[in-house]
């Protein structure tokens, strides 16, 4: 469980740091084995790219890395629950767990929304493990909300 609480801790990590940058502060960490293999925050606003949602920023940073297009056997850490876009390519890479820390019912795809893998569509389901750091992650996300409103 130990590891499992780091590997989030440096998600919150990236989330902050995406806040710092202005976006979204969302963040995500992939692991292999005891590995790191790929850390990103959000990215939309400086690389003008709606899928640049951190997710999918680790998993093509991952990829890259290994030099392979499926991340079979890799784990997962995300702050928030993923969207529809994010729930799939996580399918599409065949990632093994996906750890979330807060649910989103306004756009989350995994336990809200079109529970993406609770599709007949749908061809690997990751095991899900939601709640992880949940305070924290919500509480990023709420602060960073609260800010642009006094900036607006
Ligand atoms: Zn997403």
């Amino acid at each position: 469980m130990a590891k499992t609480n780091h590997f989030m801790e440096l998600a919150l990590a990236e989330a902050r740091s995406a806040g710092a940058r202005g976006e979204v502060p969302i963040g995500a960490v992939l692991v292999l084995g005891d590995a790191v293999i790929a850390k990103a925050g959000n990215r939309t606003r400086e690389l003008n790219d709606v899928t640049a949602h951190a997710e999918i920023a680790a998993i093509r940073m991952a990829c890259e890395a290994l030099g392979q297009e499926r991340l079979t056997g890799a784990d997962l850490y995300v702050t928030l629950e993923p969207c529809t876009m994010c729930a799939a390519a996580i399918s599409f890479a065949r990632i093994r767990r996906l750890y979330y820390g807060a649910e989103d019912p306004k756009g989350g795809g995994v336990d809200n929304g079109v529970r993406f893998y609770r599709q007949p569509t749908c061809h690997h389901a990751p095991e899900v493990y939601s709640g992880m750091a949940e305070r924290d992650a919500a509480d990023i996300l709420r602060e960073f909300f609260q800010l642009k409103r006094v900036e607006n």
